[in-house]
C-alpha cells in the first residue's frame, strides 16, 4: 500500500469515526433529554476595573458567589424539566403563567436573578462613558433634562425597601419610565424592556459603603456605560 493511499484511508476512517461520535451524542442527548445548562456570563472588566466606585471584593463576591448562586439553583430547578429549559430565558420571564407551578417561583427568583445580573454587568464600564444617541434625547425629552433623569433614577434605588432593582425602562408605547422591583422580579415580566439597571441589594454594596445606599447610587453614576444603554435602545428597535 502506498504512502498516500493510506493517509487517505486513515483521514476517512477518522472521519466516520467522529461523524458517528457527533451523531451517537446527538441521539443519546436528545435520548436522555438533557436539560439546558446556564453559566455564568463573561465579566468584559476585572473586579478591580470600577475602582473606587465600586470596589473588587463586591466585585468578586457579587459575580462568583451571588450571581454563581441563582445559576445553580435556576439549573438545579430546572433539571427535572429539560422542555421547559430548552426555552429561552427572556421567554420564561415573559411567560411565567408557562413555568410549571412546582418550578415557578424557583425560576422567576434564580432565573430573574441570572438574568438581572448578566444585564447589570454589561450596564457597567472602566470606560468613562456619556449618554448618546436616541436614548439620551429620550432622556432629555421625557424628564425635562438629564439631571432630573438622574434624580428620580436615584429616589427609585432608595425607595426600594429590602432588596431590589432600580431601573429604566421602554414600554410597550415606547416611552421611558423608571420604576423599582422587588427581589429579582424581572421588569421583563411586566412588559417592559430594560434600558439600564442598578442592584440596590445589600450584597451589591454592603462591604465598601455599608447603610449608605445613597452614596453607591451616586457614585454608580460614574461606571455607567451609556454605550451599551444606547445599544439595548437600538436593540428594542428590533
Ligand atoms: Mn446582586
Amino acid at each position: 500500500m502506498n504512502r498516500t493511499l493510506y493517509l487517505s484511508l486513515m483521514i476517512l476512517v477518522m472521519s466516520a469515526l467522529a461523524i458517528g461520535a457527533a451523531y451517537y451524542y446527538r441521539v443519546s442527548g436528545n435520548m436522555l433529554g438533557s436539560a439546558q445548562v446556564y453559566v455564568l456570563p463573561p465579566l468584559l472588566y476585572g473586579f478591580d476595573a470600577l475602582e473606587p466606585y465600586i470596589d473588587k471584593e463586591t466585585m468578586r463576591i457579587h459575580y462568583t458567589k451571588h450571581h454563581q448562586a441563582y445559576v445553580n439553583k435556576l439549573n438545579a430547578a430546572l433539571k427535572e424539566y429539560p422542555e421547559v429549559s430548552k426555552k429561552p430565558l427572556e421567554y420564561l420571564l415573559t411567560h411565567t403563567n408557562e413555568i410549571p407551578e412546582a418550578i415557578r417561583t424557583a425560576v422567576i427568583n434564580n432565573g430573574g436573578g441570572h438574568w438581572n445580573h448578566s444585564f447589570f454587568w454589561q450596564c457597567m464600564t472602566p470606560e468613562s462613558t456619556k449618554p448618546v444617541g436616541v436614548s439620551k434625547e429620550l432622556i432629555e425629552k421625557q424628564f425635562g433634562s438629564f439631571e432630573e433623569f438622574k434624580k428620580e433614577f436615584n429616589r427609585a434605588a432608595l425607595s426600594v425597601f429590602g432588596s431590589g432593582w432600580a431601573w429604566l425602562v421602554l414600554d410597550k408605547k415606547g416611552s421611558l419610565k423608571v420604576i423599582a422591583t422587588a427581589n429579582q422580579d424581572s421588569p421583563l415580566t411586566l412588559g417592559l424592556i430594560p434600558l439600564l439597571t442598578l442592584d440596590v441589594w445589600e450584597h451589591a454594596y454592603y462591604l465598601k459603603y455599608q447603610n449608605r445606599r445613597v452614596d453607591y447610587s451616586d457614585a454608580w453614576w460614574h461606571v455607567v456605560n451609556w454605550e451599551q444603554v444606547e445599544k439595548n435602545y437600538q436593540q428594542s428597535e428590533k
